[in-house]
């Protein structure tokens, strides 16, 4: 969990995770909350949506890995590589790196996705879940070949339902908790949950008789860090469900 946050501050990362150092969920703290040598490691990048919390680190970790003579691919929703494209890596605001660059190859390679049509990425299961928000956004189930299975929502208003219905069985699901339950209309309106809101996500689940994952929150909005986190308890304690809210670098073993 490079970053579990709504705001980048000094003590707070754009929500991102990387799983087993190669593979990037969201791209908001791949460059900040990495060392140089890390982010060299990183091969694949999934993002869900063009907001700029989530694609910022794609300019910056293109840069930081130009001389490493091969790409980083990038896989996301074909509106979302397009607004990446149009406004970060657009040649004016910073180079065109899904173009050869200094005689060297594309740093980028943009592979589009559709929701619900499974991929292979790095070895990996991959399954991108639409989910309501602002703008187009799928979330993502990943699965490694040796069955261990992890979900991420991305911003999400709610329409978690497949996530625990997937076959793939997913084992920790990461989900965004923005606000506060008093904020709730501002969620609603911005496509984000609240403790309670999720609490209307996990019931269904539960009435279904579905396998419940371990729960991680994620997507915080760091003002109101404090507030969620003892609601996200109380919601934990009621439902008998593993909830916690995440934090930068936590560290989730699957
Ligand atoms: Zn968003
Ligand atoms: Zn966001």
């Amino acid at each position: 969990m490079l970053g579990a946050y709504a705001l980048a501050s000094k003590d707070t990362q754009h929500t991102c995770l990387l799983i087993d150092g190669t593979l990037g969920l969201d791209s908001g703290s791949l460059a900040s909350a990495l060392s140089l040598e890390e982010q060299l490691r990183i091969e694949a990048v999934l993002l869900t949506h063009r907001h700029f919390d989530h694609i910022q680190g794609i300019p910056t970790l293109g840069v930081a890995t130009l001389d490493q003579h091969w790409p980083i691919d990038v896989y996301s929703l074909q509106g979302t590589l397009d607004a990446v494209h149009e406004h970060l890596l657009n040649g004016d605001v910073y180079p065109d790196m899904t173009q050869p660059l200094n005689s060297g190859p594309a740093k980028f390679r943009f592979n589009p996705v559709e929701a619900l049509v499974p991929l292979r990425v790095l070895g990996y299961q991959v399954k991108p879940i639409p989910v309501p928000h602002a703008v187009p956004t799928v979330g993502f189930i990943v699965k490694s070949d040796s069955g261990s299975c992890i979900g991420y929502t991305g911003d999400a208003g709610g329409e978690l339902l497949p996530f625990f219905q997937d076959s793939l069985g997913v084992q920790v699901l990461f989900v965004d908790v923005t606000f506060p339950n008093r904020s709730e209309e501002l969620a609603k309106l911005t496509g984000h949950l609240t403790p309670w809101l999720l609490r209307a996500q996990l019931q269904m689940v539960l009435r279904a008789n579905l396998p419940m994952p371990r729960i991680v929150a994620v997507h915080i909005s760091p003002g109101h860090r404090d507030q969620v986190a003892a609601e996200l308890s109380d919601l934990a304690a009621e439902l008998g469900v593993d909830l916690t809210q995440a934090h930068d670098g936590m560290t989730v073993l699957v």
